[in-house]
């Protein structure tokens, strides 16, 4: 019962409500797809706490809710309402445009190629280590509010740009940073994995991940300074091999983060077995 209660928004009259489902089913794949819950003529209430109270036709939700009162109420007639797109696997925080990769893709060099002449995320690595920490966060920040521009509401954001402990934290802290301040969903992942750095071999940077970069992940979420909730490795044929994402998994897994990973993109390598 609806009652006299009060919500926080009444989005009143929408030319199009996309449910994405509408039959109840718990997602939609392929062919179904196809077929997305569209409602006509429809209305939408919010509740104090946030979450979705009714959904359905607007002359129903207007008589289900006519002694309801609204913080808000938003007219959207002619106007078509949909979910908030999320954002599973960006990599946001970094410096120095790798534009001029585009033309060495163009005459045929691949990934790995780029990777292994220095480019790729080893020159953004270069530009991420130099940059500021406002330098990162305004630009970040940009980026953000362009994604919240198109839609997305949560967005899960990578670090991976610094590979060393220093540049690593100083990704994280811009992503806590944006985190508070900003009205987008941030989901944070450790990506000190995300290439071998020059002059370690993949075990040493196993091991300092391991060592030195999860231990303190946990102090600075313990003082309440990072919270970061993902671990993610670059499981990849000449980068992570199987053990050392295993490792480093299991070991981020036990510090309490949530396993995320890059896996058989370039070549099969078995790692959805890990
Ligand atoms: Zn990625």
């Amino acid at each position: 019962m609806a009652g006299r209660q009060r919500h926080r928004l009444l989005l009143e009259n929408a030319e199009q409500l996309v449910q994405v489902c509408g039959r109840r089913e718990p997602y939609l794949r392929r062919s179904g797809a196809a077929s997305l819950g569209v409602l006509r003529a429809a209305s939408l209430v919010v509740g104090l706490d946030g979450c979705i109270k009714a959904v359905g036709q607007a002359d129903v939700i207007r008589n289900q809710f006519s002694e309801a009162t609204f913080e808000r109420i938003i007219d959207c007639s002619g106007k078509c309402v949909l979910p908030g797109l999320v954002d599973a696997h960006t990599h946001p925080v970094w410096a120095g445009d790798r534009v001029h990769e585009f033309a060495m893709k163009l005459a045929g060099a691949s990934y790995m190629e780029i990777h292994q002449a220095g480019g790729g995320i080893h020159f953004t690595v270069e530009h991420t280590r130099k940059a500021t920490e406002d330098e990162l966060f305004t630009s970040f920040q940009h980026r953000l509010e362009r994604m919240l521009r198109a839609g997305s509401t949560l967005v899960e954001c990578k670090s991976g740009y610094g590979l060393n402990l220093e540049t690593e934290l100083k990704m994280l802290r811009v992503i806590e940073r944006a985190k508070k301040s900003m009205d987008i969903g941030i989901s944070s992942t450790y990506c000190g994995a995300h290439a071998v750095p020059k002059g370690k071999t993949a075990t040493e940077a196993t091991d300092d991940i391991i060592n030195n970069h999860l231990p303190k992940l946990k102090e600075l979420k313990l003082s309440g300074e990072i919270h970061v909730n993902n671990i993610d490795v670059f499981c990849e044929k000449g980068v992570f091999d199987l053990e050392s994402t295993r490792r480093i998994l299991q070991a981020g897994k036990d510090t309490g983060l949530q396993i995320n990973f890059h896996g058989d993109e370039l070549h099969p390598v078995k790692s959805a077995e890990v």
